[in-house]
């Protein structure tokens, strides 16, 4: 490791104002994408701003209508927490499933979403729901938080607080793993809503996207089989040394299929 400046932060406002100014400053959340990046020279911040230890950012809330989750929550957390199961179990279950023990008691939601990997689960659920992300200064809807590989509408000093998820009537999250990563070769989120049904992927392209072609035949019938009548093109998919753009069309309308099989209890 080479040398840098560590900071704790206290309260939200505070870590803004400690990156204010300094370009090659970062937040620092769990550490499980930043400090590997760091490890390979890939970054190399001169401050690491750590928000794990702002109380407002580690609070779950669940009510008639919504969960919010802050920004610092663990993975595990997520996984454990007894109400979302209830409620959310598609997102409860997509965090159950991510990395391994350490990944999930040490990685983060906000960490997970400002870092927008193409592979991340996460990204999926935050999509398909429908979900908010507040941040310090203000509110941004999931379809115009995800930009592309790694990128997202936050702007460089801008700090996630919490995510809000609306609640959906049924909600399922498929994801055919990369065995070594457990990163999403192909992952899918399904959120059936009284407004219809929206579904996301994630892993197979440069960030997560919406099939409308899966939605509309989800809307019309809400069936496994409906799923799978729906051919994906492989045009813009990735191809890389796991899989082929062709297999990842391929597992897109079956993972979805599973995921309305696993909703549908
Ligand atoms: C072995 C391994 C397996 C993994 N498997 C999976 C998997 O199966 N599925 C999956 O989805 N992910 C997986 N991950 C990634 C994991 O989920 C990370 O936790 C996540 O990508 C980053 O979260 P973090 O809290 O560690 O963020 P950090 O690494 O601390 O930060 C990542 C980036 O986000 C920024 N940041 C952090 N918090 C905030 C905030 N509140 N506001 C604005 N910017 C912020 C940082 O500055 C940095 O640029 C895996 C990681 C590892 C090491």
């Amino acid at each position: 490791m080479y040398t840098f400046d560590y900071q704790r932060a206290a309260d939200p406002k505070a870590a803004v104002a400690a990156l204010a100014g300094d370009s090659d400053a970062k937040f620092l959340a769990g550490g499980q994408s930043l400090l590997p990046t760091m490890r390979l020279r890939l970054a190399q911040p001169s401050k690491l701003i750590d928000v794990t230890r702002i109380a407002a950012l580690k609070e779950i809330r669940v009510d008639a209508n919504s969960v919010t989750i802050g920004a610092a929550v663990c993975h595990a957390d997520v996984a454990d927490h007894a109400d979302i199961r209830r409620v959310l179990p598609g997102l409860a279950s997509l965090a159950s499933h991510i990395g391994d023990r350490q990944v999930r008691a040490l990685g983060t939601i906000g960490g997970s979403l400002a870092n927008n990997d193409p592979a991340a689960c996460y990204p999926a659920a935050v999509l398909a729901l429908g979900a908010t992300i507040v941040t310090d200064r203000r509110r941004i809807a999931a379809d115009d938080f995800f930009v592309g590989m790694y990128e997202t509408a936050l702007a460089p000093d801008e700090l996630i607080t919490a995510v809000e998820f609306p609640l959906a009537e049924r909600s399922a999250y498929e994801k055919f793993r990369n065995p070594a990563s457990h990163f999403a070769l192909v992952g899918v989120f399904v959120a059936k809503r009284a407004d219809g049904v929206r579904v996301a992927v994630t892993g197979a392209g440069a960030s997560v996207f919406r099939s409308p072609d899966l939605e509309s035949a989800l809307t019309a019938n809400f069936t496994p089989a409906a799923a799978q009548a729906v051919t994906v093109s492989a045009d813009d998919l990735n191809t890389d040394m796991h899989a082929s753009a062709e297999y990842r069309a391929h597992l897109i309308p079956l993972l979805t299929a599973r995921a309305v099989t696993t909703a549908n209890g």
